[in-house]
């Protein structure tokens, strides 16, 4: 199983020619803990699309030399991924570029399409040919397919946003406009906002906005498209209204940046909630709260306000390495726990310590993090999760696509915390998951099953990448099931 975080889409207009690739730059920066497997950036210099992209970190693919390299231009479009489909290799990087009759475009994706394999069957027996094997180059063929019989990008985007199904948040570049669309549940985020000298920015999360000096406007409607182009801003709206908001609730929970307001919701608010809902339901005595670095310090800091237990800082993370997940594999990720993490001896020894972290997948990291603290000498080590155990596979981005290996699949609370070697575990229960947002309006598919799209039979992330030998579907079952 291969299970990441997802992807982070940057975009600019910007009213007069200028350096965006350095804007964008910024931006991606301020999103790359949402994918640390590629990146890239496209400028557009007056219809002339250049791009620089390649696997790894925004710090290690763009230089100053590289950066430079990048035209002027009024109009970019960038791109952080952590795969969610599709290897990890150069050719799935983004933005896509597509040459098509119509023109061209630039195309950054973040989400999951839950009826992928679907479409691409389609287009593969009508004569398509990809290049890639993400889902992001399926909706470049729908939006170019749509081109050929409409009068604009747009057009085509809503005649696209009609066939499409599952999650994306994208920021699409044609020679003269800078498109955003959110898919109609609003699965992943995406807001924009504007410069103090007149450029308009879009990105997965206000913390990128901040980053680049950009003022927050607003969230993307789920289902609404907004074309920056010669017509001003323009807001569609056809696809809006159309379905039940369902934004990610794991982006509160995880993927986001603490310092983001997702749809008007603080990420750092929505994590202290689901540590004082910890501290309610699962109270125990102790000396301190930790937080895991990064993800579970806000909840850990909800916990100790609740609780009146101290918060205090026990455990120790490396800066310069990246989130656990950064590379795939099982064994790679157990030993970079060691090296990102270490107990603070002085601080844990001899106490009794409640242990705060947002998720446990596999149960290989809190593991680990308990092992830590009891070699520093914690006398007892209470773990409290700010999310609920996590069940069922995720469509829409979340990569977990098989049960098999999700800890809480196959073991209770109880064997749980003995496997971790925890003297206690608290989950949050599923019902609290509406008050660390305020309301209804979001997904938790992953947890509790309800889905809110139909989902799809092969779901896993190298689907497009099997060998021969491993095919499940013949030519010939597929011609049938088109018939
Ligand atoms: P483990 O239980 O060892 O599989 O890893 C759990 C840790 O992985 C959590 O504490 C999170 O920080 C992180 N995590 C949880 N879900 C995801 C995800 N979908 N993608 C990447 N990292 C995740």
């Amino acid at each position: 199983m291969n299970l990441h975080e997802e992807c982070g889409v940057f975009g600019i207009i910007s009213p007069h020619i200028a350096h965006v690739a350095e804007t964008v730059y910024y931006g991606l920066y301020a999103l790359q803990h949402r994918g640390q497997e590629s990146c890239g950036i496209v400028v557009n210099d007056d219809g002339v699309f250049s791009s620089c992209k390649d696997l790894g970190l925004v710090s290690e693919v763009f230089t100053a030399d590289t950066l430079c390299r990048l035209p002027q231009g009024n109009m970019a479009v960038g791109h952080v991924r952590y795969g969610t489909t599709g290897g990890s290799s150069r050719r799935n990087c983004q933005p896509l570029e597509v040459n098509h009759q119509k023109g061209k475009m630039a195309l950054a994706h973040n989400g999951n399409l839950s009826n992928a394999v679907q479409l691409r069957d389609e287009l593969e027996l009508s004569g398509a040919i990809f290049h890639t094997t993400s889902d992001t180059e399926t909706i470049a063929y729908i939006v170019t397919r749509e081109r050929l019989r409409t009068s604009s990008i747009e057009e085509a985007l809503s005649g696209a946003m009609s066939i499409l199904e599952g999650a994306y948040s994208l920021i699409l570049m044609s020679p003269r406009k800078l498109i955003c669309a959110r898919d109609p549940y609003g699965f992943r985020p995406l807001c924009y906002g504007q410069t103090e000298d007149g450029m308009y920015v879009a990105a997965s999360e206000s913390c990128a906005l901040k980053a680049v000096g950009a003022k927050f406007i607003r969230d993307l409607e789920p289902g609404e498209i907004l074309v920056f182009g010669p017509e001003g801003i323009v807001s569609r709206r056809e696809h809006c209204e159309k379905k039940e908001k369902r934004l990610c609730i794991f982006e509160y929970i995880y993927f986001a940046r603490p310092d983001s307001v997702l749809d008007g919701v603080s990420v750092h608010e929505a994590r202290i909630r689901a540590g004082r809902i910890l501290a309610r339901e699962h109270p125990v005595r102790a000396d301190m709260v930790v937080g895991v670095p990064d993800s579970g310090m806000d909840a850990a800091l909800g916990f100790g306000m609740e609780s009146g237990i101290p918060y205090e800082i026990g455990l120790i993370k490396n800066k310069y390495i990246g989130r656990t997940f950064i590379s795939p594999g099982q064994h790679t990720r157990t030993d970079q726990v060691r090296i990102k993490l270490s107990a603070i001896e002085e601080c844990v020894r001899g106490k009794r310590v409640v242990l705060v972290d947002d998720s446990i997948v596999r149960g290989t990291t809190s593991g680990r993090i308990v092992r830590l603290l009891r070699e520093a000498g914690a006398r007892e080590v209470h773990m409290r999760i700010s999310s609920p155990p996590f069940l069922n596979p995720c469509y829409y981005g979340t990569d977990i696509d098989s049960r098999e290996h999700l800890i809480a699949c196959r073991h209770s609370v109880l064997e749980t915390a003995q496997i971790i070697g925890a003297d206690s575990l608290g989950y949050l229960p599923v019902p609290e998951l509406s008050s660390l947002v305020g309301g209804s309006g979001y997904c938790s598919a992953c947890f509790d099953g309800h889905y809110p799209t139909p989902v799809p039979a092969d779901t896993r992330k190298d689907r497009f990448e099997q060998k021969l030998s491993e095919q499940a579907r013949p030519l010939d079952s597929l011609l049938a099931g088109i018939k």
